[in-house]
């Protein structure tokens, strides 16, 4: 029962299998944009749970609506209605512009179902012939930890060991409309994409690359699914992501800040003609549209409106790239980013920055070995930027 970091480390990796490398630190407690570890020292969190914290550590708001709903019924299965579901959908359809959306839990899950729905279109309304489906995903892209989400990825630490991957997935390079239009054959179904990659490093595709992807999957008729589920509400500083070259994908899939950093919630949102192709029986999840997880996503999404959290991401986040650019060190290849979704991209390894600014009191987590990404939660405010600023300056300047 001890409660010093280093005895709660060693007692954490005792029967835990070795699937991560965290940094040193124990967060026991947190609120807002803070963090504490149990000595007590206070630690700014740049990282925001891969955006899923993008409301920040426990909202008031989102607390009392888990809380509320807690008092009342948490579960039902999907087996009865519950009385918070219908809420959840009406806000997810005025969100997305959608008129169906399907609930799961995580966001490999909600991942699977676009694939689902995306291979069982191409049967149902293109004709595929059976078991021929493809579906075309990019090199680089992070969609989950289940099969068919490494299968998407295809990348070699992803992989190796898990084979045989999913058939019916090609991956052409990221941002490369010429190689999207070469790929596709008569049966693609789908192009899944990342409108902005997280995971790769906060990679950007070539401006315009979105609108040209889109033209050549209308013409293909082949459907075009954007993972919105750590670039989405709001962490680009727009709605979406896809929102910054006015692309409207066929499906959004979101996850992460849905569940407002206290409860994993994730969906698929398409129109009628698309998500309709599931039947009652043909797809499902006990825990997916509880009540519990629908009443915090309705107060999850409130608070990104109330706040208005996407224009506060866009301005801070141009503010914290002004300032970032600003600092003199030859080992900084890029500082690219939107909102407050940024990667600054070295030409070493970024493990011993993020080591070094843990020290001074702020967590971020490299990405990709080079990149250093920066995402706190959208609630930051002015001067807690200018703290952590002031922090990364020391940090990076050389
Ligand atoms: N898709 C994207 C773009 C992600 O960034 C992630 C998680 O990092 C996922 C899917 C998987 O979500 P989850 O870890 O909730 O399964």
């Amino acid at each position: 029962t001890s409660t010093n970091t280093s005895s709660i480390i060693e007692h954490t990796e005792k029967h835990g299998a070795r699937n991560y490398h965290p940094l040193p630190i124990v967060i026991s407690k947190a609120e807002g944009v803070w963090v504490e570890d149990p000595e007590g020292n206070r630690y700014i969190d740049m990282l925001s749970a891969y955006s899923a914290l993008n409301q920040g550590h426990r909202h008031p708001k989102i607390i009392q609506a888990l809380k509320d709903q807690a008092d009342k019924v948490t579960l039902t299965s999907r087996a009865f209605h519950n009385d918070q579901l219908g809420f959840f959908y009406d806000k997810v359809s005025e969100w997305t512009g959608k008129e169906l959306v399907l609930p799961m839990n995580t966001g490999a899950e909600a991942v699977e179902t676009a694939v689902k729905a995306a291979r069982r279109w191409g049967y149902q309304e293109k004709g595929i012939p059976k078991d021929q489906a493809e579906i075309i995903g990019c090199h680089g892209n992070f969609h989950g930890r289940t099969m068919t989400a490494v299968s998407l990825a295809a990348e070699e630490n992803d992989t190796t060991g898990f084979g045989p991957m999913l058939p019916g997935i090609k991956t052409i390079p990221y941002g490369d409309a010429a190689a999207l239009k070469d790929a596709i054959t008569p049966n693609t179904t789908a192009f899944l994409f990342e409108p902005i990659q997280g995971e790769g490093g906060v990679v950007i595709p070539p401006e315009g690359f979105l609108r040209e992807a889109q033209a050549i999957c209308k013409e293909n008729n082949v459907l075009f699914i954007a993972d919105e589920i750590q670039t989405g509400l709001c962490r680009t500083g727009r709605t979406f992501a896809c929102d910054w070259e006015e692309v409207k994908p066929d499906m959004y899939i979101l996850g992460k800040a849905l569940g407002g950093g206290v409860f994993p919630i994730s969906c698929v949102a398409a129109d009628e003609d698309i998500l309709g192709v599931f039947d009652p029986g043909s797809h499902g999840s006990t825990f997916g549209g509880n009540p519990l997880g629908a009443a915090v996503a309705v107060s999850a999404l409130n608070v990104l409106e109330e706040e208005q959290l996407a224009d506060r991401s866009r301005r801070l986040g141009e503010y914290f790239r002004d300032r970032l650019r600003k600092i003199d060190n030859p080992m900084i290849k890029e500082i690219r980013g939107k909102g407050l979704f940024i990667g600054v991209e070295l030409s070493e390894p970024a493990r011993s920055y993020c080591e070094s600014l843990k020290e001074k009191g702020l967590l971020c987590k490299e990405t990709q070995t080079n990149v250093i990404r920066f995402a706190p939660p959208l609630v930051i405010s002015e001067e807690d930027l200018d703290w952590a600023l002031s922090k990364i300056e020391t940090v990076l300047a050389k």
